[in-house]
């Protein structure tokens, strides 16, 4: 293509700098960006924090830098700590990073000459607003990549006018407003507000970390984000309008990046995928099976998987769950590397009809005829990765962007159905479960618009489509950087 052509033919191959955020979530779009950009011709380098390190031995083509990162870790023992201990660990991370990495940067730049590949940028998580600053500063020119939702970053924008008007921060152990509308975010409720759930006490740190991660956009020279037209045509616009810096909508980027969905997932993957499940899929009748994720970083109590474990073997459905090591806050597994044991019963209630992994393959397992709806706990990546895959969705979500994700899933998109909040309980998981996957409505037509969206997300990146033209459009910025 073009592109393609115009880095590599010339001769005047131009490298590409990335530093993610350390977190699954922010690490998986942020390797698929890289992916999309070689693909177009660019050498790639990749700066890393020592925690949550990537493995470079399955990236061979890529030059990668490590960055001391001081040996701060996130640490949390609830759903409010995990956002307050991932505040902090935002702040630890660029206090600790700005000097080594200023240095690395330096040695890097001082290096290309001799190389004949001259850095056109650095591409930084939005959370990285200290190391956007410092490349500046050497020189180098800034694009910010986010990535959650449109919608969800025009709430950190809005963040000062949300406080300003008093939906935010909610008096403690007030739940009264939560069903509130925002009437100027529609179709967020205050409880669906990234920030909600943080105490009043913390909303000062939860503050000033949003306000760095829209500095660091403004800053830069252009804004990339993992979604698509046809998904969040109305929060781009507004967005657009919102921010002077232009905005690239480039996703779904799992589904754009060249690599085979097998190498691109499991190369960025932190945990080792068990794709033993595959093969278990292949035996399932088709849009038979749920496949249930929580992601990398959300908990549930040691209460909510009993409930969840009954109520998914209540429902009767084949199921496959993805069972992460340390999912049940304060209740270690018995090796590290193992899912938290299940209840007594369980398997022998579920034999034969079920599959339990700590890690799975999960852009492989969405893609698989066989798998039928996702139970998720709506973090961006996998809300996604199953809206593109024409999966319906069973919403569970937990705390940040996730209660806004699954009010779009639930409302907007209206391909899944949000399980309620409090305590989960057995009778409505299965009954909720039944919702989604039964032949009656609304599965059905959950089923139908599902499909629809995963047409229109290939539309997206088909030559001509939104995503495809702003790939082009980044690739021509890149290049004239
Ligand atoms: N994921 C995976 N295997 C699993 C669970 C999750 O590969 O068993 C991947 C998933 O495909 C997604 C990422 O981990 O790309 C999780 O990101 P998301 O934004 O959904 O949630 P987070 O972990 O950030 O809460």
């Amino acid at each position: 293509d073009s592109a393609e052509s115009t880095a590599t033919c010339t001769g005047d191959r131009r490298r590409v700098l990335f530093f993610p955020l350390p977190y699954q979530g922010h690490i998986n779009p942020m390797f698929q960006l890289a992916g999309l950009l070689h693909s177009h011709g660019f050498a790639v380098t990749v700066f890393h924090t020592h925690f949550n390190a990537p493995d470079a031995s399955l990236h061979p083509d890529y030059d990668f830098v490590p960055v001391p990162d001081g040996g701060a870790l996130p640490a949390a023992d609830s759903p409010d700590d995990t956002v307050q201990a991932t505040v902090e660990h935002i702040f630890a991370l660029n206090r600790a990073c700005e000097a080594p990495f200023q240095e690395r940067l330096a040695a890097v730049l001082e290096d290309d000459p001799a190389g004949g590949v001259a850095v056109a940028c650095l591409v930084a998580d939005a959370h990285l607003l200290t190391l956007l600053d410092v490349a500046r500063g050497l020189g180098v020119p800034t694009l910010a990549l986010r990535t959650g939702s449109a919608a969800c970053f025009r709430c950190f924008t809005a963040f000062p006018m949300l406080c300003d008007k008093g939906y935010l921060p909610l008096p403690a152990q007030d739940t009264s407003q939560l069903d509130t509308p925002v009437i100027e975010l529609p179709p967020y409720r205050v409880g669906d507000l990234p920030a909600a759930s943080i105490p009043a006490a913390a909303h000062g740190r939860t503050r000033e970390v949003l306000r760095r991660a829209v500095t660091a956009v403004a800053a830069s020279s252009g804004l990339i984000l993992n979604t698509f037209d046809a998904l969040e045509h109305a929060e781009l616009a507004a967005l657009r309008r919102d921010i002077a810096v232009p905005v690239f909508d480039v996703g779904p980027l799992h589904l754009l990046s060249p690599a085979p969905a097998a190498t691109a997932a499991s190369a960025s993957s932190l945990l080792r995928p068990d794709r033993g499940c595959l093969d278990w899929l292949d035996a399932q009748a088709p849009a038979s099976v749920l496949y249930v994720s929580f992601g990398s970083i959300a908990s549930v109590s040691a209460a909510d998987l009993v409930e969840a474990a009954w109520g998914i073997a209540g429902s009767g459905r084949p199921f496959l769950w993805a069972l992460r090591p340390g999912l049940v806050r304060g209740g270690a597994p018995p090796l590290p590397s193992q899912p938290p044991p299940l209840p007594k019963g369980f398997d022998a209630a579920t034999r034969g009809r079920g599959a339990v992994v700590a890690w799975a393959p999960q852009e492989e397992v969405l893609a698989h005829d066989a798998v039928g709806a996702l139970w998720t706990h709506c973090g961006w990546n996998s809300t996604l990765e199953a809206a593109c895959a024409g999966v319906p969705m069973l919403c569970r979500p937990c705390f940040g962007d996730q209660r806004g994700n699954a009010r779009y899933v639930d409302h907007v998109w209206r391909v899944g159905v949000e399980l309620d909040g409090g305590e989960i309980e057995r009778g409505n998981v299965a009954a909720a479960i039944e919702m989604v996957m039964g032949a009656g409505e609304p599965g059905a037509g959950l089923r139908r618009r599902a499909l629809e969206l995963k047409r229109r997300a290939a539309e997206s990146i088909d030559d001509g489509g939104s995503s495809a033209l702003n790939v082009n459009m980044l690739v021509n910025l890149i290049q004239s950087l």
